[in-house]
């Protein structure tokens, strides 16, 4: 595969942030973009890097109007000798394309996608922030592009990669959030989407997170669409119970993203000798629990907040206090182990981590 660069031209390139911490998550990109187009029945073709720059859409694009898009999210950091690690890429990658697999849209050639996105990375690499806690998220897209109305699978494609700096999550310690326990709307179904990565589940999602906000909570906890009684996940994070001495996680059973860091919790956790469990779990046996004092910790995982540890539920009107409403342990280790890894600051057991330099 041949990728073809055209660098920015010096008044093309964007001032980079003095002091990366502040940064608002995804507001600002870097300077250039890798982007692959797709052609029935040719295949992946055009493979460029290019000066990041708005796409030119047809207003028939079929992605806008049907919805096949599918995105994913990851990230690279910036370790202490200056090199530059990527964390579980390819299980992005496989994972993307699972999601291209259920929305009829074609696969990506992962070890192709892989290159593109070192060489971005070394070209835009001064954009990748050095502060502790900072880092630089990356986030593949792809969507349908043929001008056509009729409802079937479009016959064109265009897959890119846009890069941007993020401040660190967690500035002030790493503080529990409170999150609303949703038992009217539903962001997917049995049969439905919830286990890829593409818009339509976010668009489904949007009413009830702003109720949620509007009420003064960070997220919402979603329960299965049919009896609202199972747990499924947290907003943009999966969602962990750590009950007596079990840790409880709701299975991946359709409805929910197999999240990379759902995955990479669940192995370091068992490497540690702790038990473990993929089981559906109910939220009044989280009450239950709770009321019983067995509700030790409950934390969410995801790319973005690593660990978010969850200090209060809200259901039914009740408040379900967890932890005194502080950080756990588990919590706090399970943090510590991941983001060390990520940096390179702890060894890399698990052969997670590819660095570039
Ligand atoms: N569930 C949803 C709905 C998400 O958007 C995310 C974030 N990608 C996650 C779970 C966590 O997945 P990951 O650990 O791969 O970031």
């Amino acid at each position: 595969m041949n990728i073809s660069i055209l660098h920015a031209l010096p008044t093309q390139k964007k001032l980079k942030p003095e002091n990366a911490n502040n940064l608002p998550f995804g507001d600002l990109f870097s300077d250039h973009m890798f982007v692959v187009d797709y052609e029935y029945p040719v295949g992946w073709i055009n493979h460029r890097i290019v000066p990041y720059s708005p796409l030119s859409i047809d207003p028939a694009a079929m992605g806008i109007h049907y919805g096949q898009e599918l995105f994913e999210g990851l990230k690279a950091y910036r370790r202490k000798d200056n090199k530059i690690n990527l964390f579980r890429a390819r299980d992005n990658f496989i994972r993307l394309n699972r999601s291209a697999d259920r929305l009829c849209m074609p696969a990506i050639d992962i070890d192709d996608v892989m290159q593109g996105l070192k060489k971005l990375l070394m070209i835009d690499q001064d954009w990748i922030p050095s502060s502790p806690g900072t880092s630089l998220y990356i986030r593949p897209t792809m969507f349908a592009t043929e001008p056509h109305l009729g409802v079937r699978p479009s016959k064109k494609y265009v897959f890119y990669v846009i890069i941007c700096p993020v401040g660190a999550y967690y500035k002030e310690g790493l503080n529990p959030v409170k999150i609303y326990v949703e038992d009217i709307y539903a962001r997917t179904f049995k049969g439905g989407t919830g286990d890829a990565k593409v818009g339509g589940n976010y668009a489904a999602s949007l009413l009830a997170a702003e109720k949620a906000k509007d009420r003064g909570f960070t997220q919402v906890l979603w329960l299965d669409s049919c009896e609202h009684k199972y747990i499924e996940e947290v907003g943009t994070m999966n969602i962990f119970f750590v009950i007596g001495d079990e840790i409880i996680t709701p299975p991946l059973d359709g409805n929910i993203l197999p999240g990379i860091t759902r995955d990479s919790t669940i192995k370091i956790a068992k490497k540690w000798g702790l038990k473990v469990k993929e089981q559906k779990l109910t939220i009044d046996e989280v009450v239950v629990a709770a009321k019983n004092g067995m509700l030790k910790e409950v934390f969410g995982t995801g790319t973005a907040a690593v660990i978010s540890p969850v200090g209060l539920i809200h259901y039914k009107g009740e408040d379900v206090v967890i932890a005194g409403g502080k950080m756990g342990d588990l919590s706090q280790r399970l943090y510590d182990e991941i983001v060390g890894v990520q940096y390179g600051d702890r060894p890399d057991v698990y052969g997670w981590v590819e660095c570039i330099d």
